[in-house]
């Protein structure tokens, strides 16, 4: 009974302590956040499904919590980085009884939806939540430059902003939890959109004899000209103009079928042209060859 008890002091002097932090899942992200409160001179508390993984964590001075009852016990703040939801669910479901009084951060990937799913399952078990995507690599952890996207009870992150900024800078995007997975998964479907147009390239440079080292001023050039196309069309889709004054969708139905025979004549797949080319020639069915080819919006609001 007094070990108990002398236990609960501690762990409620912890979970006041303003620099404390428990860090779930310890994949390259989670062992990157955990080591950069080691950096900034938090008490660290760690617990991962793979234990060993925490290993060169308790050597720099972290603690390993036995289980994940004893890792929410430890501190308030409880920073949350996992593969999905369903990890989320398999770990702290079991032990949901000591969620009462937590902040949860969760930095782990999912849909908005789910975002608002897990914040009224913590809410429901008496835990603050806080959504959060991250939008750098582990290398960018504790690193100027770096961001990532909150979102849940404006009070809750501003009580706890210190603390995030340990890991990288922090935009708050609003009360809704959903909305941190939302702009974290639209700056992924363009991230992983664009980085495979790269790799295909990149694969019919080498099935033409050219290295990647030596694609690449062309492809950062390409790459580097994207944000003034944003910046010409962002207005104009507000304004609901897709005039083909500039680009007509025509043009670019010939373009891209260009690109698809140069991959096929490569030896290339043409998997990823077909599918832009299959979206280009919906919106020709729909009329709009005369104009901008972001009258394509019509063809993804359709669904
Ligand atoms: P990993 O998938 O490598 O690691 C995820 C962690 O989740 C591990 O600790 C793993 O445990 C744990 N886990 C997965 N499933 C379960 C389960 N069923 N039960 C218990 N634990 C489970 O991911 P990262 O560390 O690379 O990334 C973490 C999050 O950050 C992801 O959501 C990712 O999308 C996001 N992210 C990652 C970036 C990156 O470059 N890596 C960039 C930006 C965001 P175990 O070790 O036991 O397998």
């Amino acid at each position: 009974m007094v070990s108990q008890l002398s236990e609960k002091a501690a762990v409620s002097e912890k979970a006041t302590g303003e620099r404390a932090v428990t860090v779930i899942g310890l994949g390259p992200m989670g062992q990157a956040m955990a080591g950069a409160y080691l950096d900034a001179g938090y008490e660290v508390t760690v617990w991962n499904r793979t234990a060993a993984k925490a290993d060169a964590l308790v050597a720099r001075g972290a603690h390993r919590a036995a289980t994940p009852g004893a890792a929410l016990a430890a501190n308030e703040l409880v920073v949350l980085s996992l593969t999905d939801h369903d990890a989320l669910y398999a770990i702290l479901d079991p032990v949901a009884d000591a969620l009462a009084g937590r902040v949860l951060v969760n930095l782990s990937s999912d849909t908005p939806e789910r975002a608002r799913e897990a914040a009224a399952w913590a809410a429901g078990h008496g835990a603050e939540y806080l959504t959060g995507g991250v939008q750098c690599p582990p290398s960018g952890i504790g690193a100027a430059g770096s961001s990532t996207f909150y979102s849940g009870p404006k009070e809750v992150f501003e009580a706890h902003a210190a603390a995030l900024k340990v890991l990288t800078g922090a935009d708050y995007r609003g009360t809704d939890p959903g909305l941190a997975a939302l702009y974290y998964q639209i700056q992924m479907d363009m991230f992983w959109t664009a980085m495979l147009s790269y790799l295909h390239a990149t694969a019919i440079t080498a099935a033409n004899g050219i290295t990647a080292q030596e694609f690449l001023p062309y492809a950062q050039s390409t790459m580097a000209s994207l944000p003034d196309f944003l910046a010409f069309y962002a207005p104009r889709i507000d304004a609901g103009t897709h005039d083909g004054d500039v680009d007509k969708l025509a043009m670019g139905v010939a373009s891209v079928e260009h690109v698809l025979h140069t991959a096929e004549s490569s030896g290339v797949g043409t998997a990823l042209p077909a599918a832009v080319l299959d979206v280009f020639r919906r919106g020709m069915e729909r009329g709009h060859g005369g104009d901008s080819f972001t009258s394509l919006l019509e063809v993804f609001h359709e669904g």
